[in-house]
């Protein structure tokens, strides 16, 4: 390939920006087509009069300096946009039913007490949760969850990773590598069998819970001051300022093959873009199976798009309230005494996102809140072929979690400006991710720890990035395999890789 060879990326997500960036700092010339009008993919922001919806990244892991992934976002430019905002705390935990909270603090003495105080019959269990928190802290187990693609591993790398992490090991075999719902019901109250399970998502493995609440406790959680905008346009700005080019409303809808090579794309309105490389940063299902026909799928790979597990799509209602809620914590996760009815499932948790922290989102004295809870795929997409039934269940869901929430904040219901609902369609329309799932792969212990190919045998010069093709999803592993991609390609062509 010359320098200037033309690389085409599909999606202007974060991993195809991410992809972007580092392929202008290489010296190629970059085009990303996107299917929505604006950057972002998942990390995605609306307004409605006055407020801000954030529909996306809540907290972002590795935001201040000092770490790797600092550095990452830096050299991406994401730090010239808002400010990241220490986050005080995980969150509040409240049970309708017997009327107890807790807030799951930073402090892990604080928080073992909370905890005791809720069961001092699970005291032994608390003070090893607490231990192996206290383990985690310092032990790099975030790098082990952004290792390297198979084809940039070494040996080498593998051995450095292990003993770097040779004292926290054992953390990630046994009981510990069993969904946190598994290990959740070892505790004596119902309650904190329910709270533990419900830490992150349920069918994480325990580790992934200790590796939380470590980062957690050493103050590498942050909140986006200004929201997924604060974060998206000053990676997009920089992608156009090493003279990237972009362009919106650009759906992709085949990758062109030349003689085993990818050698551009065709767009939805029948325009083709030739390439010496391309880049999918877009749902791995539509890459593999649609844009590429399946031709490329091996044995492995579609294994796992028929068993492998996607994180449950969600439901998401925003209301912009004149009210301040200056006390509440940002997040509160409310163990429901009423469940919700939502097709053939019962919701019997909430989860309240509070926009209290930063002015970016409402005018002064106002407030955006959003709660939010996992649902079902094929009801919601069944329901939209009945457009005045969908219409009508998202009405009926908006009012009834309003009523929940009126309990908890009176008078509330008639504080409430702007109200605004996305369903797992809403998901699909604007990002096109297989069946809403907003992250990819759901996090288990097996999918986690699964290092997928980010190249297709068969097919040369084609290279995948995204949440795809790294289980689990989340920003800086996604923002890490587009840097990856474009390793790949360097390695490729004989060129030392560049980030600046
Ligand atoms: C509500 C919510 C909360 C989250 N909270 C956090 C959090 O707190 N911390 C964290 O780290 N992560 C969080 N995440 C996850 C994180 O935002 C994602 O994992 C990450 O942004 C994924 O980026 P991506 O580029 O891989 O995928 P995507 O964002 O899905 O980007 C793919 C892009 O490809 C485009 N595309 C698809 N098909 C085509 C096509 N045919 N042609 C052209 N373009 C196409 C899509 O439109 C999209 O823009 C959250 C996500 C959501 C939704």
């Amino acid at each position: 390939m010359s320098d200037k060879s033309v690389v085409v990326i599909i999606g202007a997500g974060l991993a195809g920006l991410a992809a972007g960036v580092y392929a202008q700092m290489n010296g190629y010339r970059s085009h990303i087509f996107e299917h929505h009008s604006r950057p972002g993919g998942v990390a995605a922001a609306w307004r409605r009069g006055d407020y801000l919806i954030d529909g996306g990244i809540h907290f972002l892991m590795g935001h201040r300096p000092g770490q790797p992934l600092y550095d990452l976002y830096k050299e991406l430019g994401a730090m010239d946009g808002g400010r990241f905002l220490d986050m005080p705390d995980y969150g509040r935990y409240f049970d309708e039913v017997s009327g107890r909270s807790i807030t799951i603090t930073a402090d892990l003495d604080q928080l073992a007490a909370n905890l005791r105080a809720i069961s001092p019959a699970d005291g032994r269990l608390i003070d090893e949760l607490i231990a192996g928190v206290r383990a985690m802290q310092g032990a790099g187990t975030f790098d082990m969850s952004m290792g390297e693609p198979p084809e940039l591993a070494s040996r080498w790398g593998s051995v450095r990773l292990l003993w770097r992490m040779r004292r926290v090991l054992r953390y990630f075999t046994g009981r510990y590598a069993r969904p946190v719902s598994d290990y959740a019901q070892r505790f004596q109250d119902p309650w904190l069998r329910r709270l533990v399970a419900n830490l992150f998502l349920p069918e994480v493995p325990y580790w992934f819970v200790l590796m939380l609440l470590a980062l957690l406790a050493e103050r590498q959680m942050g909140l986006l001051e200004e929201g997924c905008p604060g974060f998206v346009h000053p990676i997009e700005r920089r992608y156009r300022e090493l003279g990237g080019q972009v362009t919106y409303n650009a759906t992709v809808e085949e990758i062109l093959v030349e003689d085993g090579r990818a050698a551009g794309v065709r767009l939805a309105d029948g325009t083709q873009h030739r390439a010496e490389a391309v880049i999918s940063a877009a749902d791995g299902h539509t890459t593999i199976f649609k844009m590429l026909g399946g031709r490329y799928a091996d044995e492995p790979t579609r294994a796992r798009y028929r068993d492998w597990q996607l994180i449950k799509p969600t439901f998401m209602v925003s209301y912009g309230v004149a009210r301040a809620f200056d006390r509440e914590p940002h997040v509160s996760m409310f163990s429901l005494a009423r469940p919700l009815k939502v097709g053939a499932h019962v919701v019997d948790m909430l989860v309240l996102r509070v926009f209290n922290y930063s002015a970016h989102f409402a005018p002064a004295g106002k407030t955006v809140i959003q709660a939010s809870f996992d649902t079902d795929w094929d009801y919601w997409h069944a329901l939209h072929a009945d457009r005045p039934a969908y219409e009508a269940e998202k009405a009926r869901l908006a009012a009834e979690v309003l009523e929940r929430l009126e309990a908890h904040y009176p008078g509330l219901s008639t504080q409430v400006e702007v109200t605004d609902v996305a369903t797992p369609y809403t998901t699909w329309r604007y990002t096109l991710n297989c069946r809403g799932a907003y992250m990819g792969w759901l996090p288990t212990s097996k999918q986690l720890m699964t290092s997928l190919p980010r190249t297709l045998p068969g097919l040369a010069d084609f290279y995948m990035a995204g949440q795809w093709v790294v289980p689990g999803g989340g920003v800086p592993i996604s923002l890490l395999s587009g840097r990856d991609a474009v390793r790949i390609l360097c390695k490729r062509d004989g060129k030392p890789f560049v980030a600046r």
